[in-house]
């Protein structure tokens, strides 16, 4: 996240701005559109379709982002109360990270994109994350499939 926020994220458009030739410039998880940081995490047809259950599962508001500094600030617009503020900007970037990864896996792996399977990794990366960092009140799986982190 770190990356994506100075803009350094290694993407096929930013590859070529620097004369790395990596043959095709479209992203690599549609495949429809130059690859950009913005493209891959705000605008990609997948992204949407994975930020919209994402969305749902954690029951926030509408997620809506226009350009990459917005993901910083989704945890603070998605009608949280603190505690699960600070979980839900966990999961946007634990999301971001999946993203990032299914898109390595198809263009270095010849991967395919499916929404589920990035959704299905994203709580289960989550759910250990969180587990690792709370100390105290271990949450079960069915408790962080229905985001109940109270
Ligand atoms: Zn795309």
């Amino acid at each position: 996240m770190w990356r994506v926020g100075l803009d350094r994220l290694p993407t096929r458009l930013a590859l070529k701005i620097r004369n790395c030739n990596m043959g095709s410039l479209m992203c690599g998880l549609c495949n429809d559109e130059e690859e950009t940081a913005e493209h891959l995490f705000c605008s990609c047809w997948v992204a949407l379709e994975v930020w919209h259950q994402v969305g749902v599962w954690c029951k926030s508001t509408p997620l809506f982002m226009f350009e990459v500094k917005d993901l910083f600030k989704l945890h603070n617009v998605a009608g949280f109360c603190k505690e699960k503020r600070m979980v839900f900007k966990g999961n946007v970037f634990v999301t971001c990270w999946i993203l990032w990864k299914t898109r390595n896996d198809n263009v270095f792996n010849n991967g395919k994109t499916s929404t589920e399977k990035i959704v299905q990794d994203i709580k289960a990366i989550s759910f250990l994350w969180y587990r690792i960092r709370k100390k105290k009140d271990v949450i079960t799986w069915d408790k962080w499939c229905s985001f109940d982190t109270m």
